[in-house]
């Protein structure tokens, strides 16, 4: 195998190496990030709703309680027997109206509350199970990519390998050019098809093409990579 061959392979090798660290990287990200955290921070802030809900019913429902309290205590007087005086009868009487009149707005914002409440918590049960399938969904997709990290880790490990044993083979100073020209180019070989570099899309002349030919590490005359002839 020429010189320029193992080169031409080298390349090759290079590019699989980037494109299997590219994809790494892509898992990597992927694995990193929570595509579920806007779903559970609506859930959380619904259930802090539901919460904040439940406070309140609560406490509506103490104010209706502590005015039942009152009236049955104003009734437990008025039926007692005790007072037969007919204006503090009246008055007894009038209270009981006025802490019923109380009440009420208690009593009817409480069963608001519940039934804003059920519909919460039927919400709330909904986003659980959707939630709980796409964690599911979740977890079978990053267990795949796991797979395939160890594949690509694989991959990257034999790459490596072949490039060392490929590197070995070739004269430093043409793996030095090689290197120089990669980081100055991105690419440090150039395929030549029918006398046509096509890297750059020059012409390249026949006397360029015979040293190509004759395995010399030749540069395009044009942008200077190392001609490879097939
Ligand atoms: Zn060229």
């Amino acid at each position: 195998m020429s010189q320029v061959k193992r080169l031409f392979l080298l390349q090759e090798t290079d590019i699989a190496i980037d494109e299997c660290r590219e994809r790494m990287t892509g898992i990597r990200r992927e694995l990193a990030a929570d595509p579920l955290a806007a779903e559970s921070a609506a859930l959380e802030r619904q259930k802090a709703k539901l919460e904040g809900l439940r406070h309140e019913q609560g406490e509506e429902a103490a104010a209706a309680e502590d005015l039942t309290e009152r009236i049955k205590h104003h009734e437990q007087q008025l039926y007692s027997g005790r007072i037969t005086n007919p204006k503090e009868l009246a008055a007894l009487q009038k209270d009981i109206e006025l802490l019923k009149g109380h009440r009420a707005p208690h009593e009817e914002r409480e069963l608001e509350l519940l039934e804003t409440m059920e519909g919460l918590e039927a919400a709330i049960d909904e986003a659980e199970i959707a939630l709980q399938r796409a964690r599911e969904k979740l977890a079978r997709r990053r267990q795949e990519l796991e797979q395939t990290m160890t594949g690509e880790q694989q991959r990257l490990g034999e790459l490596e390998g072949r490039r060392a044993g490929l590197v070995a083979d070739i004269d430093p100073v043409a793996v030095a050019q090689y290197d120089r020209l990669k980081a100055q180019k991105g690419r440090a070989v150039a395929r030549v098809e029918q006398g046509i570099c096509r890297a750059c899309g020059i012409a390249v002349t026949v006397a360029w093409l015979h040293r190509a030919r004759a395995g010399e590490t030749a540069g395009c005359p044009s942008c200077g990579r190392i001609m490879y002839l097939e």
